[in-house]
Parts: structure tokens; sequence; C-alpha cells
């Protein structure tokens, strides 16, 4: 095996995980099988590398089309690893080393990621579920504990880790592990989860280990995490620079089915809105992921929400000082990201260019947020500026500077004297050269001569054969072609070497002067961090007041009734504009338990969401859409909506329902919103019914704030039996035409449930239609008779006079008889 080869196979077995891809002049390569493998998920061409009597597949990306390669692996799930030539390529066999691994949840090229959070978690078991999640692209490293698989698969599903470590004992459970697999989709990768091994990693990025984590368990998830993606960047984790716990406990407890009910970040039918798509005002990368996650946890603390409203207040009103803010943030590159790259040190020239276009921003935003108050001044104050950083990078890089600092002349002139002096004598040597051509033609008189350069020879002078006679003596020749000879002369040779001695040095100088200038920048990265974050605290509270203002929201106050004024469902109204009807909601302690009725189509679903995602955007800090609202604190929102197959997970219908029913019933305080739609649909009526009454009651001695549409018109009976449940239903009315709804909420049960109205309104065949009205009067009419023809009987019998059996065959007859009379 040629010696290349067998330092390709040393590293591919190094790095067994990845697919090696490794580096030969302007190319990367793969051979053998892995050769085999990268023509087949790439879909490129497979060729043979051969030499003397060795040959073996290989196949090969240009190293500038490598991104769009490597994204494309990434998202067949297959890691990379990237081998480097670590020295020009000279005598003998270059050096290479693996410089970077590329796997879904430890990227930070720009180019590769999403604007989106781009997570690496880490879960551990031990006293609960420790679960790590760190963002090496902009640095962010959080944990937090947590009580039941399913709180854990909560903030899973929030936070959509790219890519997932789990510890062995979670690992090696092939029924858990299964089911992590079903539930999320993504890539699964080893790492050790030791505990010595991740306290000595914690030690290594922080200094200490800080007191929060004296949970073994988080120790184990958030070391493993660091050493994974340490593993990963080939070096230090530099822009990883805290690590905080957070209590999913401090926050509105939001499950993940309630986050799909509420459509707040997934539509249920595709192409359709979300309430993210209704928020979707940010300006910033940052600001967008921030919104994203404020909108994951929503607040439980009332100064924290009344200061968020205040300074979302004070944005609409001031929209002067709002579009300022607005403009210059539309101008900010993703800030975290940038300070990433740079507390990294591998920030691009161009990144670096923008990281002060970016900083420029300051100055102007701080002026626009003078005069306010509150989380408004606090930010004024966050977003110190950095005027040396700037002026440093200002006077250092040219106004719009290469990609890649291999591409140079990235530094300003006057800012290195040496670099001048060198760009000079380039530039002298090439002015020398350019003038060389008028010179000799008018020396020799050859009017043709050229001065040309080439790979081979370097600079030379070209003259055809018809004027050789006039060619001087210090001409060398070096080549002779059919009808033109090539010369060169010494002189030219020592200019020559004078211009790529002065271009290779000033570009090394270059680099030199880059990489302090990336070093200065370095000391800032905890500022820059900061800023960052501020950036994107400022880009959604600007978003909040822009919505406000845009779709008449207006600001909701705290209470301990829930009292809603002409409100609206914010996705339904964007889509229907003016023909959404707004509705009226009141709930307080006497009133907690609204059980819905009306026709299928009414707008029940409608008018649940429709409350739960107000109290949802209360407590997020936004405005809400409605004319007035009060609204208490709600320490979570449960939902229980449709009648959704989760087939993936071979769960039937019924059992989503009750299963999704049990984890409410469990979870759910005084203090929660419950949102409950059609439950009991997925089983034959009475068992229905019988649940969905129970589970009323249920809710009913709680306490708990519950908005229950139904079609069980018998539920409509609790509310004379039970205090606290009333009874409201949506307008709707036969007319002429057929059914007309008015998706009005009024008090009182619904007197119909107009299925078959619905169904002739779906366009059922008119036959099958009318048929369906003459045997639902006919249903109607039997249960009557049979009803009261049992109860006839049943007070008739003389029960003391009955043998054990008779007694047997007279309950077997009477049930007989409510069952009996299929309609004829
Ligand atoms: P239900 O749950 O009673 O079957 P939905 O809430 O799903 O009914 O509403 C059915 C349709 O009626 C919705 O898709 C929407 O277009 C319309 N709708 C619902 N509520 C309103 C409203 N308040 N104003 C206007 N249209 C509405």
């Amino acid at each position: 095996m040629p010696p290349m080869l067998e330092q390709y196979v040393q590293l591919r077995d190094q790095y067994a995980d990845h697919l090696l891809l490794f580096q030969v002049g302007d190319f990367y390569e793969a051979f053998g099988e892995d050769a085999e493998r990268l023509s087949r998920l790439l879909g490129i061409t497979l060729t043979h590398k051969t030499s003397k009597d060795f040959t073996t597949p290989m196949a090969g990306i240009p190293i500038r089309a490598l991104d769009p390669h490597v994204e494309k692996l990434l998202h067949l799930g297959t890691k990379v690893a990237i081998a480097d030539q670590l020295e020009e390529p000279g005598g003998g066999l270059v050096h290479r080393n693996v410089t970077q691994l590329l796997t879904p949840g430890t990227l930070t090229e720009e180019r590769l990621l999403s604007p989106d959070e781009n997570y690496l978690g880490a879960v551990a078991t031990g006293d609960g579920y420790a679960l790590a999640l760190l963002d090496v692209s902009t640095g962010e490293f959080k944990c937090a504990l947590l009580t039941s698989r399913s709180a854990l698969y909560d903030e899973l599903s929030k936070h959509r880790p790219r890519e997932l470590l789990l510890s062995p004992e979670l690992k090696d459970n092939p029924v858990l592990y299964a089911e992590f697999q079903a539930r999320f989709p993504i890539m699964f990768s080893e790492t050790r989860f030791e505990a010595e091994e991740c306290d000595q990693a914690l030690l290594g990025q922080f200094g200490r280990i800080p007191d929060y984590l004296e949970n073994m368990a988080l120790r184990r998830a958030c070391g493993a995490a660091l050493m994974y993606a340490s593993f990963a960047q080939q070096g230090q984790l530099t822009m990883v620079t805290r690590l905080t716990r957070f209590d999913p406990g401090a926050h509105m407890h939001l499950p993940e089915s309630t986050l799909n009910a509420l459509e707040v970040f997934k539509p249920n039918s595709a192409g359709s809105l979300t309430l993210l798509d209704v928020l979707s005002e940010t300006r910033t990368s940052g600001g967008k992921r921030r919104l994203r996650a404020w909108l994951r946890q929503p607040l439980l603390d009332e100064g924290l929400i009344a200061a968020r409203l205040q300074a979302v207040e004070d944005l609409m009103k001031q929209s002067v000082a709002r579009n300022k803010i607005r403009s210059q943030l539309y101008r900010a590159h993703d800030l975290e990201r940038l300070s990433a790259r740079v507390s990294t040190g591998r920030a691009t020239p161009r990144e670096v260019a923008a990281l002060a276009r970016t900083l420029e921003l300051l100055p102007e935003l701080q002026e626009a947020l003078q005069g306010f108050s509150g989380l408004l001044q606090d930010l004024k104050s966050r977003l110190g500026d950095l005027p040396e950083a700037v002026a440093l990078i200002r006077a250092a890089l040219v106004e719009d500077p290469p990609i890649k600092l291999s591409e140079g002349g990235l530094i300003r002139d006057g800012f290195n004297a040496d670099l001048d002096a060198l760009r000079q004598e380039a530039l002298d040597g090439r002015t020398w050269m350019a003038n060389l051509e008028q010179i000799e033609r008018s020396r020799t008189g050859i009017g043709n001569l050229k001065v040309s350069y080439n790979q081979v020879f370097g600079y030379y002078l070209e003259v055809t054969s018809a004027h050789f006679s006039k060619i001087p003596d210090d001409y060398h020749q070096i080549a002779t072609l059919k009808d033109r000879a090539r010369f060169v002369r010494p002189d030219i040779r020592n200019r020559e070497r004078q211009i790529s001695r002065a271009e290779t040095a000033a570009m090394a100088l270059e680099n030199e002067v880059f990489q302090h200038l990336r070093d200065e920048l370095k000391t800032h990265a905890e500022h820059l961090s900061l800023l960052a974050s501020a950036f994107s605290d400022l880009d959604v509270l600007c978003t909040l007041a822009e919505v406000a203002a845009e779709h008449h929201w207006i600001k909701p106050s705290l209470s301990s009734e829930l009292r809603l004024h002409q409100a609206r469902h914010p996705v339904v109204e964007k889509n229907l504009g003016e023909n959404f009807i707004p509705n009226d909601a009141l709930m307080h302690p006497s009133r907690h338990l609204l059980v819905i009725t009306g026709p299928n189509m009414a707008g029940k679903s409608t008018y649940l969401r429709m409350v739960a995602l107000c109290a949802l955007l209360h407590q997020v800090g936004s405005f809400v859409p409605a004319e007035t609202a009060q609204l208490p604190l709600f320490d979570a929102i449960h939902t229980r909506i449709g009648a959704s197959d989760d087939l993936a997970g071979g769960r039937s219908t019924f059992m989503v329902e009750m299963t999704e029913l049990a984890s409410i019933l469990h979870t759910a305080t005084p203090r929660s919103l419950i949102i409950l739609d059609e439950v009991g649909r997925g089983t034959s009526t009475l068992d229905g019914l019988a649940i969905a009454w129970s589970s009323l009651e249920h809710l009913q001695v709680l306490g708990a704030y519950t908005l229950y549409a139904t079609h069980y018109f018998e539920l409509t009976h609790l509310e004379s039996k039970l205090p606290g449940v009333v009874n409201l239903h949506v307008a709707a009315q036969e007319e002429a035409g057929g059914l007309v709804f008015y998706h009005q909420v009024m008090e009182g049960a619904a007197s119909e449930s107009y299925g078959v109205s619905v169904a002739k309104l779906a366009g059922l065949p008119s036959g099958v239609t009318d048929r369906a009205d003459r045997l639902l009067r006919s249903f109607r009419a039997r249960e009557q008779e049979q009803y009261h023809e049992a109860m006839r009987r049943l007070s008739t019998l003389e029960v003391s006079r009955l043998t054990p059996l008779e007694a047997l065959k007279a309950l077997h007859d009477l049930q007989m008889l409510l069952h009996a009379g299929e309609p004829s």
C-alpha cells in the first residue's frame, strides 16, 4: 500500500464513526469502501487510484464545493471528519491530521447552520433525568434536572436538539432507546459519561464546578456534552463561558401536546400558519431564537411579566423610536454566532468586518432607547458599545474583506508599516514588469514583442520568428515554438523573485496581523456575548410591540378572574381578517368549568384555543388579541384536543387520548388552564360519556379553570348538579338554505347537535341525509318510548316477591328493551 494510503487508513480507523475526507491538493478524497460509500451517498463519480501494482476505489470532492456536500452527508445521518494537509506539499509524504469533525449538533460553520438553535443534547439518569443542552454556534450552555421521563421528552421536544448523547444506562436499555429514537428522529452519538472524566471536563472548562451542579447526573450530562463537543471541535470550547441551570418549574408548564394543539411552532396541517408566524416580525436571527425561547417558556413571575408588558407598551406607543431601533437591528448580523466565532478564534475576515458593522449600530440604538424606563433602560445600559474594538477592526481591515484569510488583501494600507513596505516592493516589481514590454519594444525595435507569464517559466519575453534577427545578446532562449521563441534575462528573474518574495512575506504578515486582531477581539468575547443577548431581547420586545400595533392587540392585566372582551384567535383571525367574529370569555372560581356545546364546525375548538393563546401570550409578556383582557397567572396550560392517531408510536386514537388525559389529571393543579376538546370520542358512546363525565367531576373538585367542548349533551346536566360548572354554546341556526354558523359563543347549552345538517352542508347526497333525518326522528321517538316503558315496568316490579332467577330474568328483559329497536 502506498504511504499516503497507509496514512489514510490510520486516520480512518481512528475516526471509525465518521466518514473521513482526506485532503489531497485541491480535493478531499476518500478511498476503498469509504469511496464507494461517498459516491453512493452523494451520487458522485467513483474512480480508481492506481500506483504500480496497487489499485483502490477513490472518490473526491473539490475543496471549494465542500459545504453543500457536507450538508447532504449530515442530512443523511453521516458524520464527517476532515483531515487537512498541515504543511506545504514538498518532498515526501505530507503531514495530515484531522482538524474538524462535523456532526449535526456541533457545527459552527455559518453556512451549514440553520438560523435556529443548534443544540447538542446529553441525557444522564440518576436522581431524575439530567439534560444538558449545548449550542456551540452561540456558546449557549444550559442544563436542567427533570423529574419524569415525560418532562424530559417535553424539554427535548421544545429545544429540538440536532444530536443526542445518551448515557449508557439509557442507551443500553433497548426499550428506552427505541422510544427515544421513535420520538426524536435525529442523530444519536456515542461519548463517555464516566463521572470522574465529566467532572474533569467541567473543571477544565470553567475552572470550578458550579454549586448548582451538586447532582451527579447533571454533572455527567454536562461533562459528556462538553467532551463530545470539544472532541468534535478538536480543541477547546472557548465560546462556552457560562453554564446555566434552568428550572422548568420556574416557567409555565407547556407540555408538547399543548404546543402542538395550539400550533405554536408547527402547523397541524401543512401550509397553515402558526402563532410563531403571526409573531414573526423579528429583525435578527438571535431575536428569532429568543422569541422561540420566550414562547417555549412563558413566565410565572408577575414582576417579570409586568416589566415586559411595560416595555412592549412603551415601544408600541413610541413608534418613531421603535422604527429606528428596528431599522438598526435589520442591519445587524447574528451577533451570538459572531461572538462565538470570535471567541474560538475562527472568525473569518468577513465575519470580523460584520462584527464591526454590527457594533457600529450601538450608539444609535442607545440613542433610540433614550428616555425609556424599566427593562428598556436596562437594555440601554446592557448595550454598552465597544468603540476600541470597532476602531481597531476599522483601522485594520479593508472595507469589504475576502471570506478567506488565504485570499489576502484584507489588511488596510497604512495599518502596518512592514506590510506597507512589502506591498510597495511587490508593487514596484510589478510596475517594472508592466513597463518592460514598452521599454524592450523601443530598445529592440520589435513592435510585437510581448512580456508574458506562465506557471512553468514565470515571466518571459516572446518574439515571433520574423524578428529573430533583432534579438539582443542579453536574451537567453528558453523555449522554441513553431513560429516564435521565448526568452529570459537575469534581471527579469531577479525581479520575479523579488515580487514573489515580497508577496509571500506580505501574505504571511497579513495572516499574523489578522491573527493578532482576532486575539485582541477574543478579550471582548464575554462582553460580545452579553451584547448579543441584549440585542435579542430588544428585538423580541420590538417585535411584540410591532405585532400589537399592527394587529390592534391590547395590554392584558393580571386578575384572579379570566375576563376577555371581544377576543380573537390570532392565527385564525390572520386568515379570516374582518370576517372573524370576536367572542367574550368569563371565568372565575364559581364559574371555572365551562361546558361548550354546539354543532361541528361552529367554532368550539377555535374558542378554546383562543382563550389558551391569550393566556400564553400574556405570560410571554405580549399584548393579546382582544379589546380588554384580564387574566390570572396559570402554572400550566394542558390540552387534549382532536383525535389524532399516533401511528408511528403504534397507539390507537383512544389510547393516545387516554394517555394524555391521564397525564393532565395527574399533573394539573388548581392554577392550571385546561382545554379539553371532545374527550371520549375514540371509544363507544357510553364508555366515552362515562369517562368524560367522571373526568369533569374530577376537574370540578380540583378547581382548575377548564374549558370543555363536547358533543355529549348529557354533560350539560352537570351545570345543575355541580357548582362552578356553566354551559355555553356556539350559536348556529337551521335556515332555509341549511345550517348557518354565527361563531358566537353564548350562555346556555345548545339545543341540538345538528349533525345531520352539518352532513348536508358537507354535501352528502340528499337521499342519504333525508333518510338520516327520518332515522334520527325515529331513534329519538324510540328512545323516549322505550325509556318510559322500561321505567314503568321497573317501578311496578314487586322485587320482594321475585326469586333470584326471576329477578335476573326481569333485569335481562329490561335491558333488552332499552337496547332493542333497530329502526325499520
Ligand atoms: P368546531 O370545533 O366547533 O368543530 P372549529 O373551531 O374547528 O369548530 O371551527 C370551524 C371553522 O369555523 C374554523 O375553521 C373557522 O374557519 C371558522 N370559525 C371558527 N370560529 C370562528 C369565529 N369566531 N369567527 C369566524 N370564523 C370562525
